[in-house]
């Protein structure tokens, strides 16, 4: 099946250009000419890579609302293996779900952050037939990344997290064994991300050799932010921008703001909806964290840092999907140009985890592809107003 996008904006993940013709031949972005089957009128409308959410917890369903709102790649970043062999399986056979890459189990320590929220009754409500392996001491870091790699990690993820900017006492990876995680990670071949969530810890982890960090780091006011950027930027690393749900766990309302939007409420599944609201109590986070991490989001463009769009949508809010369509919307707030936010969602996640198939729209990629009414590179909501996506090639219906 060919299919013909005609005069159509489109963003091609690094820049914009109007009146661009773009096929679809099978599941790839092909040189447009020759016949076509279909042809789709692009005027007055914008085209976009798939949109990428870099950091996502996948479960039953989720890939599906995913995919709804244009998402066509969720960076998996800590699943059970019983739940992501099924997620993985679905993202595999069916066309209607978004496409899955997962660290797999995250690596912490002993009581360490997320077993606090990963309770056996959170468990048993998300089908998992068993908690988190975790890593006391160096001597076990090997054989944890081992164990990861026998379930298909694409990517290993550690946490570094000791609860203490909300007054709660964690037990947290110490340096040294967070850096012979990260050294038993790259020697199997996989980057690695860290999660943290103040500038202490992101340092932590940075100097323990970390590809990227998994979440903005909640802690530093706007005064200290560009210091902090510049020397984040001497590690060439990565950082996932997560505002969304440094909102939700700080009790923030924002992301209600989806609710009220129609082109979200409209497409959103019941399950979704009914997670906003939800109380996050045992999340260690910064008070000020929404306003630290927008002022964050904008030193670390400002030093050069590639910050990745990401929500940490789970099936307990935020929300997949709408989710990432907020952030891009919070990191414009924080200063990105909307075309920068898009790279946040596209390009950049695509090149940081090494996904070379897909994030651009260019002939021999993957056709992971959003349609959208409107101009998303001067309103950033315009990426909302969906008419079209295509996964792997296979329009939705
Ligand atoms: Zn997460």
């Amino acid at each position: 099946m060919r299919t013909l996008i005609r005069n159509v904006r489109l963003f091609d993940g690094e820049r914009t250009v109007a009146g661009a013709d773009v096929l679809i031949d099978g599941d790839r972005i092909a040189e447009p000419g020759g016949p076509a089957e279909a042809e789709v009128d692009g005027t007055g409308r914008t085209l976009l890579p798939g949109l990428i959410d870099a950091h996502a917890h996948a479960f039953d369903g989720d890939l599906e609302e995913a995919l709804k709102f244009g998402v066509t790649t969720e960076l998996d970043m800590n699943n059970l293996p019983s739940v992501l062999a099924v997620q993985r399986r679905q993202a595999a056979e069916r066309d209607d779900v978004a496409d899955l890459r997962s660290s797999g189990m995250i690596a912490t320590a002993p009581g360490g952050h997320p077993t606090q929220i990963m309770t056996p009754d959170v468990l048993a409500a998300l089908g998992a037939d068993g908690g988190l392996d975790t890593v006391a001491d160096p001597g076990q870091a090997k054989a944890f990344v081992e164990a990861r790699l026998a379930e298909g990690a694409d990517y290993l993820k550690i946490a570094i997290d000791d609860g203490a900017v909300s007054g709660m006492k964690l037990p947290a990876l110490t340096p040294e064994v967070a850096a012979v995680l990260v050294e038993a990670g790259h020697a199997a071949g996989l980057k690695v991300v860290a999660h943290t969530v103040t500038a202490r810890e992101a340092l932590v982890a940075l100097d323990a050799g970390v590809d990227g960090l998994a979440h903005l780091y909640s802690d530093v006011d706007r005064e200290d932010a560009d210091e902090l950027a510049a020397r984040i930027a001497s590690y060439d690393a990565f950082v996932v921008s997560t505002i969304t749900f440094i909102e939700a766990v700080t009790g923030d309302p924002g992301q209600a703001e989806l609710l009220r939007d129609p082109r979200t409420a409209g497409r959103m599944s019941a399950r979704s909806k009914a997670t906003f609201g939800r109380e996050f109590t045992d999340i260690p986070m910064h008070s000020q964290g929404v306003l630290n991490a927008a002022h964050a989001a904008a030193a670390l463009l400002r030093a050069g840092v590639p910050v990745l769009a990401g929500t940490d949508a789970t099936p307990f809010g935020p929300v997949h999907g709408a989710g990432l369509h907020h952030e891009l919307l919070l990191l414009t707030e924080a200063g990105l140009t909307p075309e920068q936010a898009l790279r946040a969602a596209t390009s950049l996640p695509a090149r940081c985890f090494g996904l070379s198939d897909r994030g651009r729209v260019a002939p021999g990629l993957r056709a992971d592809l959003l349609l959208v009414d409107g101009d998303p590179t001067t309103d950033i909501t315009a990426t909302r107003s969906i008419t079209d996506v295509w996964r792997a090639g296979a329009r939705q219906g």
